[in-house]
């Protein structure tokens, strides 16, 4: 299995334990459909990178900066990913070593911002991400954060409560994008938004930012003084964030990753980062990001037919989110439902959502996985009604789960190039 490295028949002798944990997470990968929205299958070649020697190196600092000897040549890896990720995203600034998207954010708002000021993002029930000022996360205890959310009618940003909330709070730093919210985010009102009020604008493009790599939807770029992202979900890399920001931004972000937050970066990450940027500025990239959004369209629209309400009327991006309380199952319910058809996906509040976030009255559904193992609208409209048929009769779920063996003989991961 090459995905494993040169040395898998070692481990497998040195530590049978683990290699099997490999083996099975393969197989569970292979053997169902995976609709969870942040998840991904990374090419063979970053899995390549991310399995070498560069996890030995310690390279604090940045390239022809270190804190450490022998960086010469770990150094071209991180100079290749900055250089690529400046060019696909059309950024003025990258930095590529923040461990996650949520390390990102935490470095993002400590560039911007002291303990107590104030920040306006939106609100995790309405589909916020919990770094967006969630109480149980640092962004809540160390700032004074205001929520937005969404209109009750329309189930779209309140762009006139953004710009109320603004003005009366003066927040430092606004904070737009989202985890599970299903249409585009209009950064143009967003910047209107932030200059109006004196403020920061930082997009999280943790979801999106694969989609705007392969200008399928509207870059943040423009609008935001800084993008965080991950480069795992849609985008399709390694787990790892990235950040990316205006010239002047530039000194403040890369002290704040480095050495505020972070110590010695990922360097067997990061190299892998090179390669998926590399990746994603393929034309190949772009048609694929264009099939995600086309492909999420198509699912929502087959679990529309089935009576399964999508929240906001359907979606633009690559997931929807799907209120499920016209059939009476609960978000909780509808995600077990569907493990047992070998369909994975996760139940997700809903905006002013009656149940409690452990039950919620909502699933949430993407298409990169699906995608890049070759599904079109064909696939996505049977996934769409094999799901709704489970999730309304339970006991056809081993129907069902046939159904999915067969669509998975032609569309497994790994099988085939991509
Ligand atoms: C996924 C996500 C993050 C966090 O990324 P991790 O790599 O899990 O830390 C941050 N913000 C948003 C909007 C996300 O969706």
């Amino acid at each position: 299995m090459a995905y494993y490295g040169p040395d898998f028949g070692l481990l497998e002798q040195q530590d049978p334990e683990i290699a099997q944990v490999l083996l099975d997470e393969l197989d569970r990968q292979r053997d169902g459909i995976q609709l969870i929205a942040s998840e991904n299958f990374t090419s063979p070649a970053v899995l390549a990178a991310l399995g070498s020697t560069l996890t030995n190196k310690y390279a604090e600092g940045y390239p022809g900066r270190r804190y450490y000897g022998g960086c010469e040549v770990v150094d071209r890896a991180e100079r290749l990913a900055v250089a690529r990720a400046e060019a696909l995203f059309g950024a003025e600034h990258a930095n590529v070593q923040p461990h996650s998207g949520a390390s990102a954010n935490l470095a993002a708002y400590a560039a911007l911002m002291q303990p107590g000021d104030t920040m306006l993002a939106m609100a995790l029930p309405h589909g916020g991400h919990l770094t967006h000022g969630s109480k149980v996360n640092f962004s809540g205890r160390w700032f004074d954060v205001v929520s937005y959310g969404v209109r009750r009618d329309t189930e779209l940003i309140d762009y006139d409560e953004v710009m109320a909330l603004a003005i009366r709070h003066r927040p430092k730093l606004i904070v737009c994008g989202a985890t599970a919210y299903p249409r585009l985010v209009d950064y143009a009102a967003f910047r209107a938004i932030a200059d109006e009020a004196g403020a920061w604008l930082l997009a999280d493009a943790a979801h999106t930012i694969g989609l705007m790599a392969g200008r399928a939807i509207p870059s943040a770029v423009p609008y935001a003084d800084i993008v965080t992202f991950t480069t795992h979900k849609a985008l399709r890399g390694p787990r790892g964030g990235g950040i990316l920001c205006t010239r002047e931004l530039a000194g403040r972000v890369d002290r704040a990753v480095y050495p505020f937050v972070q110590g010695g970066p990922m360097m067997h990450a990061i190299a892998a980062k090179a390669v998926a940027f590399a990746e994603a500025a393929r034309p190949e990239f772009a048609e694929y990001a264009r099939n995600v959004v086309v492909n999420a369209r198509v699912l929502c629209d087959a679990l529309a037919d089935e009576g399964m309400r999508p929240v906001s009327g359907g979606t633009d991006t690559h997931l929807a989110l799907i209120d499920l309380r016209g059939l009476g199952v609960s978000g909780a319910e509808a995600e077990r439902r569907c493990a047992v058809a070998g369909i994975t996906l996760n139940r997700n509040a809903i905006p002013y959502d009656p149940e409690p976030p452990a039950v919620t009255s909502g699933v949430r559904v993407g298409t990169p996985c699906v995608t890049t193992q070759g599904m079109g609208p064909q696939e996505l409209k049977e996934i769409g009604a094999l799901v709704a048929q489970v999730v309304k009769n339970p006991d056809s779920a081993q129907a069902a789960r046939e159904r999915v063996e067969q669509l998975l003989v032609i569309h497994r991961p790994y099988l085939s190039e991509y």
